[in-house]
C-alpha cells in the first residue's frame, strides 16, 4: 500500500485551517484522516475511527486538554474538524478505573464532556483513543489485517508476521472492557508501534500524524505481502448451466419475493470477476455463511447472504421456486438466530425484519439491498470488501470470525443501530419509478415531485444531457431513451431494472403535438403523431406490466392524456386522435392488469407552458383572442395559471392512492367542455 503522505499537502491544511482557528494538531487530523478515509482496502462507509490530543479554549478562555475523535456518522474521507468533536480528556481517563459502565452511561460521559453541545456523538471506540497515552491513534479495519485474523490460528499468524511491532488483543465489543484491555496489553509492552484487534481491525498510533499514519501503511503493507505468499486458486468452480439468465429478468423475482410487511427494498447488483470468482464456488455455503469480515458490517449485510440456485435461461419459474425456498429457510434461520440469541439478553430486543441484504446468485452475481438505493450500495460495497477479505483469508487457510453469539451483540447493540439513523420514511420511500419526457416540462416537474416523496427515480428523455441534467437534483438515473423506438424502450427498463432492482410507477408522460386538418392532413403526420403519442405509451406500459408482473408487488402506471382526448380542438386532430386512444389504452390495462394490484390512471392537463406550448405561442394566441398572456392562460373557471407543478402533484397523487384506478384527473383550472362524467 502506498503511503501518501505529503509535505507541501500537511503544510496547505495547516495553512488553510488556521483561518478558521483550527489549530496545527486538528489539521493534520483531518489531513491523514482524508487519506486513510480515500482508501478503501482501509475503511468504507463511515469505518474506521481516528484521533488527536490537543488544547483548545473553553468559554472562560482557559486551556483545556482535549482528544479530538471521529463522530458517528461522519466519513473520514470527506471529514472535517466538526467530524472531530473535542471531548475533555480529563474526565475521559477517569473512567478507566470503573470496572462497569452502560452503554448508556458511556454515550452520556462521552457526551456532557464535549467543548460544543452540538457536536455529534463521539465514536463508540472513544474511551480506547482516550486510555492510550499517544497523541495521534489511527483505526483502520484493513481488509489485508482482517484476511490474516479472520483465521483458525488467526492470532498465531499475526504474532509471526508482525512480531513485537504490534500488540494482539483479543475480541471484545467496543465499549470499556475493551478499552481496559487495550490499555492493558500496551502497557505490557509500550514498545509497540500499534495493535491487532483479533477479528476486527488494527490501531497504530505515534507523536506526529505522519508517525501514526505512515504505521498504518507499513503493517498494511506487511499484511499484504503475506497474503500475496499464499496460494494462486482458491475457489473450485462449482458446475453451472452454460448460460444464465440476464440481471434484467432475476432483479425483479428477487425483489418481488423479499417483500417483507408490505416493504419493499432497492437493490444494486455487483457482477466483477472477482465477484463471479466468489459466487461461482463449489463450496460457497461454506465460506460465504462464516459472517462479516469486520463485526459492523452486520448492521448493514446480515451476517450470512442469501444464496440462491443458478439461472438458467427458460427457466425463470424454476429459479422463482428455488429462490422462495432457499429464503423460506433463510427466513426461519434468521428467525431462530434471533431467540437463540434473545433468549440469554437481560434486555430482550425487538427482532429485525429477516429478509437477507445480500443475495449471491450463482453464475450471475450480487445483490446489495437498501432501505434506499444509497443503502443498496452500501451494502454492495461491503458484501464486495466481504469477498475480497474472505479469498485473501481463503489463500492461507480457512476463513473465520467471530461467533454467533459476539454477531449478535453486535447487530442489536443500540449503539450499532443507531448509525443507521431513525426517523420515518417518506410515503414512496422503496419505490423506484420512471418518468419518460422527463427531461422538461411536466415530465421533469414530476420526476422531481416523486424523489421529493422518497421514491428512486429514473428520467428517461430523448435528450439524454436534459435526462441527466434532471437526474442529477436528486441523484437518480438519466438515460436517453426514443420512446417510439421499442427496443430503446426495452432496453432502458432493463437499466433501471439493474440500477434498482425492479419498477414500481411509470410515468408515460413522452408527448409532442402535431396540427392539421384532419381531412387533408399527410398520413405521415397521423402515423407519426399515433407513434409518439400512442404507440410508444404502449410499449412503456407494456415493459412496465412485464416487470410489474414479475415482481408480483402490483404497481402504478400513469399516462399524460391531455385534455385533447376528450375534448379535441379544431384542426388539432393529429394530436387528439391518438391522445384519445391512450385514454381507451389507460382503461385496457387497469381492466386486464386490476387483479395483479396493478393500477392504471390519467391525467389530463391543459395550457401548461411547455414545451408543446412555448411563450411564443402562448404571446400569438393571447394575441389573437385580444387577452393579455396572464388572462389567457388563466382562462378556466378557478381564472388560475396551471403550471406543470400542478401536474406533477397530481400524478404523484394518483401514485400514493391506494384505491383509484381507471380514472381521469383534470388538471386544467376547470374546462367545462373538458370535464369528464
Ligand atoms: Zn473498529
Amino acid at each position: 500500500m502506498k503511503n501518501l503522505w505529503s509535505d507541501r499537502e500537511a503544510r496547505s491544511f495547516v495553512r488553510r485551517y488556521a483561518k478558521e482557528c483550527v489549530n496545527r494538531d486538528r489539521a493534520l487530523r483531518v489531513y491523514t484522516s482524508r487519506l486513510l478515509g480515500g482508501e478503501p482496502a482501509l475503511v468504507l462507509h463511515g469505518g474506521g475511527n481516528t484521533s488527536v490530543k490537543t488544547t483548545m479554549k473553553d468559554v472562560m478562555g482557559q486551556n483545556i486538554e482535549v482528544l479530538c475523535v471521529k463522530g458517528s456518522g461522519w466519513d473520514m474521507a470527506a471529514i472535517e474538524p466538526e467530524g472531530l468533536p473535542a471531548v475533555r480528556l480529563g474526565p475521559l481517563r477517569e473512567i478507566v478505573k470503573l470496572k462497569r459502565l452502560s452503554d448508556e452511561d458511556m454515550v452520556n460521559a462521552q457526551r456532557v464532556n464535549l467543548l460544543d453541545s452540538t457536536a455529534p456523538n463521539p465514536s463508540v471506540e472513544t474511551l480506547l483513543h482516550a486510555f492510550l497515552p499517544h497523541k495521534f491513534i489511527d483505526h483502520t479495519h484493513a481488509n489485508a489485517v482482517l484476511s490474516l485474523t479472520d483465521q483458525k490460528d488467526g492470532e498465531a499468524l499475526c504474532r509471526r508476521l508482525f512480531g513485537k511491532k504490534m500488540g494482539y488483543v483479543p475480541y471484545i465489543k467496543p465499549g470499556l472492557g475493551l478499552s481496559r484491555k487495550t490499555l492493558q496489553v500496551y502497557e505490557a509492552d509500550p514498545s509497540v508501534q500499534g495493535l491487532i484487534l483479533l477479528k476486527h481491525g488494527i490501531f497504530t498510533f505515534g507523536d506526529t500524524a505522519k508517525h501514526a499514519y505512515s504505521r498504518m501503511i507499513g503493517m498494511v503493507t506487511l499484511a499484504e505481502l503475506r497474503l500475496k505468499k499464499g496460494r494462486k486458486k482458491v475457489f473450485t468452480a462449482a458446475k453451472l448451466p452454460q448460460k444464465t439468465t440476464a440481471v434484467a429478468d432475476i432483479a425483479p423475482v428477487l425483489r418481488g419475493l423479499t417483500r417483507y410487511g408490505g416493504k419493499r427494498l432497492i437493490f444494486d447488483f455487483r457482477g466483477g470477476a472477482k465477484v463471479l470468482n466468489f459466487v461461482n464456488g463449489k463450496d460457497i455455503r461454506r465460506y460465504a455463511c462464516q459472517g462479516t469480515a469486520t463485526p459492523d458490517h452486520v448492521i448493514r449485510t446480515k451476517q450470512k447472504p442469501l444464496i440462491t440456485p443458478a439461472p438458467e435461461t427458460g427457466g425463470l419459474n424454476a429459479f422463482r421456486k428455488g429462490t422462495a425456498r432457499a429464503l423460506d429457510r433463510y427466513v426461519k434461520d434468521y428467525q431462530a438466530y434471533f431467540k437463540r440469541n434473545n433468549r440469554r439478553q437481560k434486555i430482550k430486543r425487538t427482532e429485525l425484519d429477516p429478509m437477507p441484504r445480500v443475495i449471491m446468485v450463482p453464475g450471475l452475481g450480487l445483490f446489495g439491498l437498501g432501505a434506499d438505493a444509497k443503502a443498496a450500495r452500501i451494502t454492495a460495497d461491503l458484501a464486495e470488501t466481504n469477498i475480497e477479505v474472505i479469498t485473501a483469508a481463503e489463500r492461507l487457510g480457512a476463513y473465520k470470525v467471530i461467533s454467533e453469539a459476539d454477531t449478535f451483540d453486535i447487530e442489536y447493540w443500540s449503539l450499532e443501530q443507531a448509525k443507521l439513523g431513525k426517523g420515518s420514511e417518506k410515503p414512496l420511500a422503496r419505490h423506484v419509478s420512471v418518468v419518460t419526457g422527463g427531461g422538461s416540462g411536466i415530465g421533469a416537474a414530476t420526476a422531481r415531485a416523486l424523489a421529493a416523496e422518497g421514491s428512486e427515480v429514473a428520467v428517461l428523455d430523448q435528450d439524454e444531457k436534459a435526462a441527466l441534467a434532471v437526474a442529477a437534483e436528486f441523484g437518480g438515473l438519466g438515460l436517453a431513451c426514443d420512446v417510439t423506438d421499442s427496443r430503446a424502450v426495452r432496453r432502458a427498463f432493463d437499466q433501471v431494472v439493474k440500477k434498482y432492482g425492479g419498477v414500481d410507477i411509470v410515468v408515460s408522460n413522452a408527448g409532442a403535438a402535431w396540427p392539421g386538418t384532419i381531412g387533408e392532413v399527410p398520413d405521415k403526420v397521423l402515423r407519426d403523431s399515433f407513434e409518439l403519442n400512442f404507440f410508444a405509451h404502449q410499449s412503456v406500459a407494456q415493459n412496465a406490466v412485464r416487470v410489474m408482473v414479475a415482481q408480483g408487488t402490483g404497481g402504478c402506471l400513469l399516462f399524460n392524456t391531455s385534455k385533447q382526448a376528450v375534448n379535441p380542438s379544431k384542426d388539432f386532430g393529429p394530436y387528439g386522435l391518438p391522445k384519445a386512444a391512450t385514454m381507451a389504452l389507460m382503461r385496457q390495462y387497469a381492466l386486464d392488469y386490476g387483479h395483479l394490484g396493478i393500477k392504471s390512471n390519467a391525467v389530463n392537463a391543459d395550457r401548461i407552458r411547455s414545451g408543446l406550448l412555448t411563450d411564443d405561442m402562448v404571446k400569438a394566441r393571447a394575441r389573437a383572442r385580444g387577452l393579455s398572456q396572464s388572462d389567457y392562460m388563466s382562462g378556466n373557471l378557478l381564472g388560475r395559471e396551471v403550471t406543470a407543478d400542478d401536474v406533477a402533484k397530481v400524478f404523484v397523487d394518483l401514485a400514493r392512492s391506494t384505491k383509484t384506478t381507471a380514472a381521469i384527473v383534470t388538471v386544467d383550472g376547470g374546462n367545462i367542455a373538458a370535464a369528464l362524467r
